[in-house]
């Protein structure tokens, strides 16, 4: 078991599968970005090692997929299976953009993955192009559709944008849960490195979120009593199927619930998805470490990690954009 100083038991990773992308969503990254050469990120024999190592020395039990987009990474069905397969790991879960999903959902699906979380900010195929630049609305249906017939859970998740999609838009995307059992989860935006002035300019607050959609199709009931379901706090419209989940990271963060650690492309640990520390595990691991010393070497991390975010105090973080650290 992984604890961090406050008692936290950290048991979830979110690897960082590339920081590569085959879009380019305006409060995700810059449209000439750089990316880093392929050999500086882990290989598929380094990857497989630590996972191993928090699996079954730290005690991890959920692993997220994610990037950059994860599907463009070569020899994703192998990847999955591996840690499908791994002793102690029980949940293998994928964030994406879908634009891949036609082809990939059925041999990612036999390969383990359970669940994916698909990005869509909007169902206007105008507006979808406008905020992903690159993005092809009927890629990512086909992607969606693609999903439902392997059998994969399905949650969604809209980044809100204040003047681009958080009147019609939202409304739009919560009236699926009127007709479907899905998850519309919001998430507030988070400010990162060169793009953080917009970002921070865009933030629609969960509150002003709410009252939008209620305002459009009524009353909002809280479910579970706010306990959270991951990040995410649910509410459900009157006779929905389907919720609606609020992930506010930046006005009510949930630090306290915080199980996750998270795996960057090129092997850094990063302990806090909005504070700059990070650990090195790949120079290490590529000098010789033992999986004794790896193994110090994360225990440590994870006992160290930051609690909250310094937004209030301008504290932001500076070294990457969320494409590299794996949102
Ligand atoms: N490419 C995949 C995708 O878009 O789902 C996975 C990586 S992406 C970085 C992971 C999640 O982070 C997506 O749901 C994306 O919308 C969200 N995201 C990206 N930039 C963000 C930001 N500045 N604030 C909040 N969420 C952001
Ligand atoms: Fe790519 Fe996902 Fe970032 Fe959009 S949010 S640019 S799909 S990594």
């Amino acid at each position: 078991m992984a604890l961090d100083k406050f008692g936290r038991n950290i048991n979830y990773l979110r690897i960082s599968l590339t920081d590569k992308c085959n879009l380019r969503c305006v409060y995700c990254m810059p449209e000439e970005m750089t990316f880093r050469p392929s050999a500086q990120l882990m290989q598929d024999d380094e990857l497989f090692r630590l996972v191993d190592l928090f699996a079954s020395r730290l005690g991890f039990r959920k692993i997220r997929l994610t990037g950059g987009e994860p599907t463009i990474r070569p020899n994703l069905a192998e990847i999955v299976r591996y840690m499908a397969n791994t002793p102690g790991i029980e949940t293998v879960a994928m964030t994406t953009n879908a634009i891949l999903l036609q082809t990939l959902a059925r041999p990612l699906a036999e390969a383990g993955l359970q669940r994916v979380n698909i990005s869509i900010d909007t169902l206007d195929p105008y507006k979808f192009k406008k905020i992903t630049r690159w993005g092809s609305m009927d890629e990512v249906n086909a992607g969606i559709q693609a999903s439902i017939e392997a059998g994969l859970g399905i949650k969604f998740n809209c980044v809100v944008v204040r003047n681009f999609n958080d009147t019609e838009d939202v409304v739009e995307l919560a009236k699926l849960t009127l007709q479907y059992p899905y998850q519309v989860r919001y998430i507030e935006m988070m400010p990162f490195g060169d793009v953080a002035d917009f970002q921070q300019a865009g933030v629609v607050s969960e509150e002003e979120l709410r009252g939008t959609i209620s305002a459009a199709l009524g009353n909002l009931s809280l479910v579970d009593d706010g306990v959270l379901d991951g990040e995410a706090r649910l509410y459900k419209l009157d006779g929905a199927p389907g919720t609606l989940g609020f992930i506010s990271s930046v006005t009510a963060p949930f630090c306290a619930s915080c199980n996750r650690a998270r795996l960057t492309a090129d092997g850094r640990l990063r302990l806090c998805l909005l504070r700059d520390k990070e650990v090195d595990l790949l120079t290490p691991l590529r000098a010789g470490a033992t999986d004794d010393d790896l193994e110090q070497i994360i225990a440590d991390g994870i006992y160290h990690k930051p609690w909250g975010h310094g937004l209030d105090d301008n504290i932001i973080p500076l070294t990457r954009v969320m494409s590299e650290i794996g949102g």
